[in-house]
C-alpha cells in the first residue's frame, strides 16, 4: 500500500482545499518559515489516527480546525483524505475490495472527529490496525518529528523494540492479541460472576 494523495480542508493553516500529491521520488517539502510544512505532516498523522492533541501542538484536538485570519473568519470543521494504492491488495479483508483506499477522517467543532473508508463509516481501531498492519500509523517511527531521533536515542530498550516492531509491521498483531486479552479477561469474569449465581441458587 501506498499514500499517494493528501487532501485537506480546514486542517489548521489549510483553510482552502488543498491537495498534495505524494509521488515516486518525492523526499522532502520546502518553503519559509511558517508556511505549513509541519501542518502537512501533522495532517498525515491525525488523518492515520493521531488521539493527542498535544502532539498536534494544540489545546484541544479542536486546534486542528481553520480558527480564522485577518481577513477571514474560522471554520466549523476539518477534513483531511488520504488516497491509498491498494492495486497490490495488501489491506485487511474488510478494505481489500478497491484499489483505492480513501481514508477521511473530519471533526465538527465540539463534536469530536469520525473516520470513513470509502464512504463507510469505520471505527478508529479500523484505521489504527490498516496502518499498523503496513508497518505505518500516527505514531510510526518512519514520520520523523523534530526532536524524534534524540527521544529514541535516549529512550528505554522496551520503547526501541516498540519502534522495531512497528517498522516491522508487526504493532496490529500486538494490538490484536491485546484486544484477544481483554476479552478473554472479560469472559473470565463472566463466568467467574456465573458460578457465583450458579452456587447461590444452587
Ligand atoms: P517552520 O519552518 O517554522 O517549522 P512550518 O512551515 O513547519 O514552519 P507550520 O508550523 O506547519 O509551518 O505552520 C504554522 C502556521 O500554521 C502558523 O502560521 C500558524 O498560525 C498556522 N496555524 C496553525 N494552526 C492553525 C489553525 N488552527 N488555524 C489557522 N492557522 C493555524
Amino acid at each position: 500500500m501506498q499514500i499517494t494523495r493528501l487532501r485537506l480542508l480546514g486542517f489548521k493553516s489549510f483553510v482552502e482545499p488543498t491537495e498534495l500529491l505524494v509521488e515516486p521520488g518525492l523526499t522532502g517539502v520546502v518553503g519559509p518559515n511558517g508556511c505549513g510544512k509541519s501542518n502537512l505532516l501533522e495532517a498525515l498523522r491525525w488523518a492515520m489516527g493521531e488521539t493527542s492533541y498535544k502532539s498536534m501542538r494544540g489545546a484541544a484536538m479542536d486546534d486542528v480546525i481553520f480558527a480564522g485570519a485577518q481577513d477571514r473568519p474560522g471554520r466549523n470543521s476539518a477534513e483531511v483524505t488520504l488516497f491509498i494504492d491498494n492495486s497490490a491488495r495488501k489491506a485487511p479483508a474488510e478494505f481489500n475490495d478497491d484499489d483505492v483506499l480513501e481514508v477521511t477522517r473530519r471533526i465538527e467543532r465540539e463534536a469530536g472527529s469520525a473516520y470513513k473508508v470509502n464512504g463507510r463509516d469505520v471505527r478508529a481501531r479500523d484505521i489504527r490496525l490498516l496502518f499498523e498492519d503496513a508497518a505505518t500509523g500516527a505514531r510510526s517511527p518512519a514520520l520523523v518529528q523534530q526532536g524524534r531521533i534524540g527521544e529514541i536515542v535516549n529512550s528505554a530498550p522496551q520503547e526501541r523494540r516498540r519502534v522495531l516492531e512497528d517498522a516491522a509491521g508487526i504493532a496490529g498483531l500486538h494490538s490484536r492479541r491485546h484486544e484477544a486479552e481483554l476479552r478473554l479477561k472479560a469472559t473470565e469474569s463472566n463466568l467467574a460472576r456465573l458460578a457465583d449465581l450458579i452456587g447461590q441458587i444452587t
